[in-house]
């Protein structure tokens, strides 16, 4: 992969996909304590208001959770990196997955937030976080944690590794199969797909974006299969606020 270009070309008929932790919204140190700014919020209201309603959030967190973060608006979403997903027509379609299997890695995790502090465990029930950005020093050490865990998974479950965040989740399910889905469906099907995101876990995305033909915009810098760049949450902002049609 040569190095991203900058300044992405919008397509003339743009469906969007977009990630929000380090893509829209700024990281806080916990996942709750993310800033939701006027600029975002004035953003929020000019989506929510394109004419053909192609705009899906593609994210790590949970359709419930989403909801809260982008409210008063209801887009169409792909919650816990495309586990759960809820179309444009506001019908949910989650995945059939038993989250019981994930007991004895659940308890490991929480014993190893209680050993380490600044160290907090996520419950999605159909995936787990363990997340360290109050604590980046202990990178070595939840690395290791990782590499033991990803031994003792329970099959159809598979370990990603983002940005200060350790994550179990369902295998064979992520944001490139959930653009993909969306893609196959009414308002998305027939137009070029744009995706924005930060992490490891949008580089499916990525790659079924370029697949596509469409748009794939990774923020920040760092190896990936995206074809454009974009330096920071500013910058994402700015640009779709160049682009959206008011
Ligand atoms: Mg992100």
């Amino acid at each position: 992969m040569t190095e991203q270009e900058l300044d992405p070309a919008w397509p003339e008929h743009a469906a969007l996909f977009l990630d929000l932790d380090g893509t829209l919204l700024e990281f806080a140190e916990t996942p709750d304590g993310v800033e939701i700014t006027e600029r975002f919020k004035a953003l929020l209201r000019r989506l929510d208001r394109v004419e053909h309603g192609a705009v899906a959030f593609v994210s790590g967190r949970t359709i419930a959770r989403l909801d809260e973060l982008l409210a008063p608006h209801r887009f169409a979403l792909a919650g816990v990196h495309g586990s759960e997903r809820r179309r444009s027509t506001g019908r949910v379609a989650p995945a059939p997955i038993d989250s019981a299997a994930l007991d004895p890695v659940r308890e490991r995790l929480r014993r190893f937030a209680t050993d380490y502090e600044g160290v907090l465990i996520e419950d999605k029930g159909i995936s787990l976080a363990l997340h360290y950005r109050q604590q980046p020093g202990l990178a070595a050490v939840v690395e290791q944690l990782g590499t033991n865990l990803a031994a003792e998974l329970p099959s159809g479950w598979e370990m990603l590794e983002g940005n200060h965040v350790l994550e179990i989740k369902p295998a064979g399910i992520d944001k490139g199969a959930a653009i993909r889905q969306f893609m196959s469906e009414a308002p998305f099907a027939g137009r070029t797909p744009v995706f924005i995101g930060d992490d490891v876990t949008d580089e499916a995305g990525f790659r079924a974006v370029n697949e596509l033909g469409g748009v794939s915009v990774k923020v920040n810098s760092g190896s990936t299969d995206a074809r454009w760049h974009l330096p920071d949450v500013d910058a994402v902002l700015g640009w779709l606020e160049a682009n959206v049609p008011q």
